[in-house]
């Protein structure tokens, strides 16, 4: 489980931010082709839970913009929210399976019953 594939995009971050002060947050964010962005989280399990934005362009990739606005997780935390995810998903698997199985008793008490 080493997986250090840390993407090369480090350079497109927060380097135009100086010079008009005021309005900073107003404008709209676009990637190189000029697609306004939305911020997505990653749910890979080398980066669960981080958030960043990409070419909403998807596929062909067209013009390759991606910045990650939450920091590198560290390994610990990686491992734990991975585990968290693992856990919630068999959690909501259980329960599915044992509403299924509760509908089914219900319906086959229905069938005694009456
Ligand atoms: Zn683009």
């Amino acid at each position: 489980m080493s997986s250090s594939n840390s993407p090369s995009f480090s350079e497109s971050s927060s380097s135009n931010f100086r010079g008009r002060g005021a309005n900073k947050h107003t404008a709209p964010i676009t990637c190189y082709c000029g697609c306004s962005l939305r911020v997505q989280t990653s749910w890979t399990k080398a980066n669960p839970g981080r958030r960043f934005m990409s070419c909403p362009i998807r596929g062909m990739n067209k013009c390759g913009y991606f910045v990650w606005l939450d920091p590198e997780l560290s390994d610990r935390s990686t491992d734990i929210i991975v585990g968290l995810v693992e856990k919630w998903k068999t959690t909501k698997e259980k329960l599915a399976k044992s509403n299924e199985r509760v509908r089914l008793l219900m319906s086959l008490q229905s069938v005694h019953g009456s």
